[in-house]
């Protein structure tokens, strides 16, 4: 998302930051993380600089430091979920430098192993939970799309057409992703520099039939083509556009920005913060 973009929406995101831990083989010494306090604060010091200069504390909704689990992320992510099933749109994304954490937070390091699971596969998980136990009153049928941006192109990660696929399990999301991550691998030149420009999209499409009444289950009013039109200015990006619903207006809206601890990312983290700040 550019700046502008983000700046448009001031207020109506929730900010997490997390920090990832050093990694195997990585110098465990200095950290650009002083302390994380209490209050959503984190203080960051810059090895580079001297005096009051090298310390500057941002706040955020809430910081996660280097011990926190996935699971405990996803406790704080649950209430978001939740509000899907209640016709909410709701939209969470990933920020931060290349190799900072975004797929760790959103997908998780490895797909077969539950325990350490992304958002993504949490939040499936808990949505075909929750419609299994109210399936008395409500039929909720689940769709997924897997969508990858790059260069201002659309690509379907699935299927060719990037449509949306019928999914009744977990495990059907997780065989669709293997061949989303597939297809995005077989395209990669240089996967690193690839990743850095590119934006790949899960969306998860819920709808949801009251058997009783037979009428669908109602949503918030959502603003109509024309106003959503004339409050966000920003349909220059193909981003912005396959986002529109999920952003703004009565969208449920949640930003986990990554930084690493690593000295030689003082630079990115500063700007990652700060630019992040302005969002909260
Ligand atoms: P990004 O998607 O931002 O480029 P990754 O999610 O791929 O970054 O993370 C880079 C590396 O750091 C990966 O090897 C990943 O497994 C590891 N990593 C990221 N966050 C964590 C974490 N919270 N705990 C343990 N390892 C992590």
């Amino acid at each position: 998302l550019l700046y502008n973009q983000v700046q448009d929406l001031k207020g109506t995101i929730r900010v997490f930051c997390r920090v990832r831990p050093f990694l195997p083989g990585q110098s465990n010494g200095q950290s650009t993380v002083d302390y994380i306090g209490e209050n959503g604060n984190i203080m960051i010091v810059n090895p580079q600089k001297q005096g009051k200069d090298a310390r500057r504390v941002f706040t955020f909704d809430k910081v996660f430091g280097t011990n926190v689990t996935q699971e405990q992320i996803y406790a704080d992510t649950q209430p978001l979920i939740r509000s899907v099933l209640d016709g909410y749109n709701v939209c969470i994304f990933a920020y931060g430098q290349t190799g900072s954490g975004k797929t760790y937070t959103m997908s998780g390091p490895d797909l077969t192993t539950e325990e350490t699971w992304g958002v993504n596969y949490r939040a499936l998980r808990d949505l075909f939970r929750i419609s299994k136990a109210r399936m008395d009153v409500i039929e909720y049928e689940v769709g997924v799309q897997m969508i990858e941006i790059y260069n201002e192109q659309l690509n379907g990660l699935n299927v060719p057409d990037a449509s949306l696929v019928p999914v009744k399990c977990t495990k059907d999301v997780l065989d669709l992703m293997k061949i989303g991550q597939r297809n995005r691998a077989v395209g990669a030149t240089a996967l690193n520099e690839r990743s850095s420009r590119s934006h790949s999209i899960l969306t998860i499409h819920v709808r949801g039939k009251e058997l009783v009444s037979g009428s669908y289950v109602k949503g918030l009013p959502s603003p109509s083509r024309s106003s959503w039109n004339s409050h966000v200015p920003y349909r220059n990006s193909k981003l912005t556009q396959v986002l529109q619903d999920s952003l703004g207006g009565h969208a449920k809206t949640l930003m986990f920005v990554h930084i690493n601890p690593e000295v030689n990312s003082i630079g990115e983290t500063i700007s990652t913060l700060k630019f992040a700040e302005r969002v909260a």
